[in-house]
């Protein structure tokens, strides 16, 4: 009677997702900026020598990982473990800018990114292999691609579904790169921990244990009803996870509506020349991101906060696409900057978008990086 319960397993194998995760980030970036703390073990977080024994670490490189240092752990106990480590406070406006560019490099490859944290991500690259003989080249690519513009490395994991993208990308860090094919599943999950299994944390391992369920081979066997008489909800999608179904969509800003730079002014800008070369820079750096990310525009906003915190936007639309070129978005920021009124008074923060935007073909792109 129970088997009537149970319900069909269908593994949906026709997507590409894959799952990037970047080693160690906050170290890694730290690492690029210094390369003294290259040899050295180093810890992201307040230093417990300095701060009367408080903090936590926020994480730390593979040298003091291997001392069994871990991200959440107090800065003290961290310390007990790696007496010679090297304390960093967090940058976290660092990371956020790394993080971004990260972000740039992803959205060449699809628009369907769903950002789990700054240094994770995950994609659904379906159909998007066009450029590349497979998923799995795509993948490697894109690995290869971080590495070569902004010196980190990655783990990537690739698969057909989130849950097993994930624990593909796990599977072998720092640098790891794990396909997990469909012909793959069982092996790969059957020697799988059961704590490594997503839904199996400090509640339910004990309860696993209890059930003799210490690997995915274990689990595998669980009859479904069984499951979830014990688990509830989570045993109905442990029961369909162990067998490699997840089903849950990629959760990507399918439109991406803006793109673009605003910059803060310490001392406010005071005169005319001052402000014209900040929106010159502001122009380049939106010329930049623009090729980057592959797209075009038709629409342009100025933003301008002044000394009395009023801020004021002006947006100006084309009925073609805007050419990518440093010149053509400079006057239009000068336009608009002129629609404002210019010069009246100091000017504490300016910001140049782009709006309305879509992905260039290729050709374009490569007339636009040559052309000037
Ligand atoms: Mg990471």
């Amino acid at each position: 009677m129970a088997d009537l319960l149970e319900v069909p397993v269908v593994l949906n194998t026709e997507r590409q997702i894959i799952h990037v995760d970047m080693d160690a980030f906050y170290a890694q970036v730290e690492m690029r900026e210094h390369p003294e703390y290259r040899n050295e073990i180093l810890i992201i977080g307040s230093d417990p020598r300095k701060n009367g024994g408080r903090g936590v670490v926020a994480t730390a490189n593979y040298a003091a990982r291997r001392l069994g240092v871990h991200s959440a752990m107090s800065s003290n106990e961290a310390l007990k473990l790696a007496p010679d480590a090297h304390f960093v406070q967090p940058d976290f406006k660092l990371y956020k800018t790394v993080s971004k560019q990260v972000h740039v490099i992803f959205h060449r490859y699809t628009d369907l990114v769903e950002p789990v944290a700054f240094d994770e991500a995950y994609l659904d690259v379906t159909g998007h292999q066009l450029d590349f003989s497979s998923s799995v080249e795509l993948a490697h690519h894109l690995q290869q691609t971080i590495y070569e513009e902004l010196k980190l490395t990655s783990s990537v994991g690739v698969s057909f579904n989130k849950f097993l993208a994930k624990l593909a990308s796990e599977h072998n860090k720092p640098e790891g790169f794990t396909f997990v094919g469909s012909s793959d599943v069982r092996i790969f999950l059957d020697a799988l921990p059961i704590e490594d299994v997503r839904g199996v944390g400090k509640k339910t391992l004990p309860v696993m244990h209890q059930l003799g369920i210490y690997t995915g081979r274990d689990l595998f066997a669980q009859k479904q009803t069984d499951l979830a008489s014990h688990f509830g909800k989570l045993g109905y999608d442990l029961y369909l996870r162990i067998r490699g179904v997840d089903d849950r969509q990629v959760q990507g800003n399918r439109q991406r509506k803006s793109l673009g730079n605003e910059r803060t002014y310490g001392p406010p800008l005071d005169n005319e020349e001052e402000i014209l070369d900040a929106l010159r820079e502001l122009a380049i750096r939106l010329q930049q991101d623009l090729i980057q990310a592959h797209f075009h525009c038709k629409t342009i906003v100025l933003k301008m906060r002044d000394d009395d915190f009023k801020t004021e936007t002006r947006r100006i639309t084309e009925t073609d696409f805007i050419m990518n070129q440093v010149d053509i978005l400079y006057n239009l920021a000068l336009d608009l900057w002129e629609e404002i009124g210019g010069y009246q008074q100091p000017i504490r923060l300016l910001g140049l978008t782009a709006q309305n935007l879509a992905p260039v073909n290729f050709d374009e792109i490569t007339l636009d990086l040559y052309g000037e």
